[in-house]
């Protein structure tokens, strides 16, 4: 199975092993697991454009902003969204030639900061309703408003920033991202969904204030490479219906159309897994290619047929035998 290609999309919060304690050599023990478990799906024959979340990591950075407002000018969604794929991108370019290295590979690694273009008429731009960042004092809400932020009173509980979650149109860096699949190297693209930009007038490109969900850009990136696989790795090992429920149930696999049908049912938690439903549904259903949802110490037995959620449209995955045990626990 020499030379298949496989997007892998890594969970922001699959970084953060415990949330009390997320400082940055936590990240690294965080990184450096995951980059061990991609080297070793690289060193059974895969290609890999990796894409990751940034959902904590953002939510730090905006942090920052608040407490240092009063005395330091604040960032915009495209310049933190930038940031975060700069040191996301630092640390597994780094974890993972490290591991390349001893393994005795000969695999390079580059991280691409990656551009997704949304359309600025997009109706989510209407009406933003993404909650960033911590609750806002009046005064702090009152400089981040008149430094063209929206606020809003979230559910009661106090003033924060929202932006719009458009979809993605397209990846702006997407030939780079080809080439230098073509050329060997291990790509890093699209972290925290790509950086949000619009076009604007004389076809120039503009930050827009806006999130990008990661698993609709990793599945657009995936869709246009054509990959075999699309690997989105989580905090779960596999999804379930009736998800933490006393009736919870472990899916090995499902169609595209059996997905959807869970999802009218409203098994998939909007925000979390349903994003990632939508992204597998479109990918497969695009390109007839396989789609597996699982958490990184099981990637490479998922990639065997012997973990993860396995998403084709026929029953028979590419990576192996599904085994069925419906119904029972799995971790
Ligand atoms: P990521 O950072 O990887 O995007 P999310 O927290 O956004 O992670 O989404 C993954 C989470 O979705 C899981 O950890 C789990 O708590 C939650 N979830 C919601 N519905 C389901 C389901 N039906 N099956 C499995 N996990 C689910
Ligand atoms: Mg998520």
């Amino acid at each position: 199975m020499p030379d298949r290609l496989a997007v892998v999309a890594i969970g922001g919060n699959s970084l953060i092993e415990d949330p009390s304690q997320p400082d940055i050599p936590h990240q690294w023990d965080a990184v450096r697991t995951t980059a061990a478990h991609i080297a070793a799906m690289c060193a059974a024959g895969w290609r890999v454009v990796l894409t990751h979340g940034n959902g904590p990591q953002a939510g730090f950075a905006l942090r920052r902003n608040e407490l240092a407002a009063s005395e330091m000018f604040t960032e915009p969604m495209d310049i933190i969204v930038a940031g975060t794929q700069g040191t996301i991108g630092y640390m597994l370019q780094q974890a993972l030639a490290n591991e390349f290295n001893v393994r005795n590979m000969d695999r390079q690694v580059v991280t691409l900061l990656t551009q997704t273009q949304v359309d600025v008429g997009d109706p989510a731009f209407d009406t933003p309703s993404k909650p960033i960042g911590g609750y806002l004092t009046p005064e702090a809400a009152e400089q981040f408003r008149a430094e063209g932020w929206d606020v809003i009173e979230d559910a009661g509980r106090g003033m924060r920033r929202v932006v719009a979650s458009p979809p993605p149109q397209q990846v702006v860096e997407l030939p780079a991202i080809r080439s230098l699949v073509g050329a060997g190297f291990v790509v890093i693209a699209g972290g925290g969904g790509g950086v949000p930009v619009s076009i604007h007038k004389n076809r120039e490109y503009r930050g827009a204030p806006a999130v990008i969900d990661k698993d609709r850009t990793a599945a657009l990136i995936a869709g246009a490479l054509h990959a075999d696989l699309f690997l989105i790795s989580t905090a779960v090992e596999r999804v379930a219906l009736h998800y933490n429920t006393p009736q919870q149930q472990w899916l090995d696999h499902m169609t595209p159309q059996e997905a959807l049908h869970y999802q009218q049912e409203g098994h998939f938690a909007r925000g979390s897994m349903m994003p990632k439903i939508e992204a597998v549904v479109s990918f497969v259903t695009e390109t007839g290619g396989e789609a597996i949802i699982t958490n990184p110490p099981n990637i490479l037995r998922a990639l065997e047929g012997q973990a993860g959620t396995h998403i084709t449209v026929d029953s028979a995955g590419l990576t192996g035998k599904i085994e069925e045990t419906h119904g029972k626990e799995s971790q």
